[in-house]
């Protein structure tokens, strides 16, 4: 039997790799369909983080059990409604932004002016970059 710190050792190594191969895929397809530079992840920086603060905390074993607290990195998974904004290059269409419904105001049933997510636009773009 596989020691549970090993286990999940290999785990989260799996783990990482798996994220490499999706940032990877995930970078293809942002270069196939928007402008360069638009990416909203920094993929370097989501993988350091990754692998700065994913790491076993503690485990326990009893018997035929164990468990595990870890520190992980998740992407957050919420449903919501998105602005994409696009823009023609050489006869194709590109996404140069991508805005998110404000989930504070809809939470309130109308867009406030002084809402410290959207600033009153009822959108926002989680990824952009200040002036820009
Ligand atoms: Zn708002």
């Amino acid at each position: 039997m596989q020691a549970v710190d090993d286990f999940m050792q290999e785990f989260l190594v799996a783990e990482r790799e798996l994220r490499r191969r999706f940032a990877e895929l995930e970078k293809e397809m942002w270069a196939r369909f928007a402008v360069p530079n638009m990416h909203p992840w920094d993929l370097a920086e989501v993988q350091k983080k990754f692998d700065d603060f994913t790491m076993v905390e503690s485990f326990k074993e009893a018997g035929e059990q164990a468990t595990v607290i870890a520190t992980a990195v998740r992407v957050s998974q919420w449903v919501t409604r998105a602005r994409y904004t696009l823009r023609q290059s050489t006869g194709a269409w590109q996404i140069s932004c991508i805005e998110y419904a404000c989930k504070l105001c809809e939470n309130l049933g109308k867009v406030r002016p002084d809402c410290p997510v959207c600033h009153g636009a009822g959108w926002f773009s989680p990824y952009a970059k200040e002036n820009g």
